[in-house]
């Protein structure tokens, strides 16, 4: 697709990433590499019938099949008609494995739709505790619910629980009653502005400034939602700074004695940012992800 270098949203970005923009752009415009992750709560049949099992694994994703470039893989069912593999951004995985999920644990996934993260972290609960897969919109609740029927068998799924709050009500209403909470909050998406002509008209930095604000409303709620030594990843797929770390600087300046930022595991392609770890395609192949680790003091 055309796009302007005088265009707003490149001189934005130019002037935040500097010499690097040019190679980040030309990445965010590329297809990203996934992974086809095997679904582990299903049966295994012997892999060597699976198509995937031919796909490189790394030791530090382990249960990622990378599917090489050129490639395509469509997930199958298992003899339990559950499917095989779900297939996702290799970043969303590390993501949804820093927030440490235990087994017994109750998990709220704030903002869970298609629901990618929430199969990570239902398969870390193991055989107890429960999952709150929240999102505020109906149609991508259908997604997910849709998701999880395929994904996830029947004796587990009593201990999935679907909603459809306004994730900021889980500040108000539950306090301190989650040991875990996912934020994997609405964000800018760079990389579908890129792919959309309409995204790219209406995009403005003062919708990223409007972002951020809804984004600390969030993270804020998310902080009232976790125990005391509960933890909370605060995520986004934008490559905004104002999205990213200022939203965690925020939190980290107004609820001082409340918080305790811990360091983010850097995983595979990951970089370091002030709160956080960053994967940017031009550096790893996948992303953008941004995400940090917050402990409730
Ligand atoms: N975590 C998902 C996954 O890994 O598949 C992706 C989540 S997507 C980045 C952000 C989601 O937030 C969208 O599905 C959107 O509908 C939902 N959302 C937006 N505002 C919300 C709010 N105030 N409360 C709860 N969900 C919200």
């Amino acid at each position: 697709m055309e796009f302007s270098a005088s265009h707003p949203f490149y001189t934005h970005f130019e002037k935040i990433y500097g010499a690097r923009w040019p190679n980040l752009f030309a990445a965010l415009m590329k297809s990203e590499q996934q992974v086809a992750r095997q679904n582990s709560l299903s049966l295994i049949e012997d892999l060597q019938t699976k198509k995937w099992s031919v796909f490189p694994q790394k030791a530090e994703l382990p249960g990622c099949f990378w599917i090489p470039a050129g490639e395509t893989c469509q997930p199958e069912r298992n003899p339990d008609e559950l499917l095989d593999v779900y297939i996702m951004d290799p970043a969303s995985v590390m993501v949804a494995r820093a927030l440490d999920v235990q087994a017994g644990d109750r998990v709220l996934d704030m903002c869970a739709a298609p629901g990618g993260k929430s199969l990570v972290m239902i398969e870390a609960l193991k055989e107890e505790g429960e999952i709150f897969c929240n999102d505020l919109s109906p149609e991508r609740r259908e997604r997910l619910k849709k998701v999880i029927q395929q994904y996830v068998p029947r004796s587990i799924r009593d201990r999935v629980w679907v909603t459809g709050k306004d994730g900021v009500q889980f500040g108000l209403k539950e306090p301190g009653s989650f040991d875990r909470v996912l934020l994997d909050a609405p964000c800018s998406g760079e990389r579908h502005i890129l792919e959309n002509k309409a995204a790219q008209e209406e995009w403005s930095p003062r919708r990223t400034e409007h972002l951020a604000a809804r984004q600390y409303s969030l993270l804020s709620a998310a902080l009232l939602a976790v125990r005391s030594g509960g933890r909370i990843v605060y995520s986004t797929c934008s490559i905004s700074p104002a999205e990213n770390d200022e939203v965690v600087r925020k939190l980290l300046k107004k609820k001082k004695d409340a918080v305790k930022l811990l360091e983010a595991p850097l995983g595979v392609g990951g970089e370091r940012t002030e709160f956080g770890v960053a994967y940017l395609p031009d550096h790893c192949g996948f992303g953008p992800l941004y995400f940090a680790v917050i402990e409730k003091s």
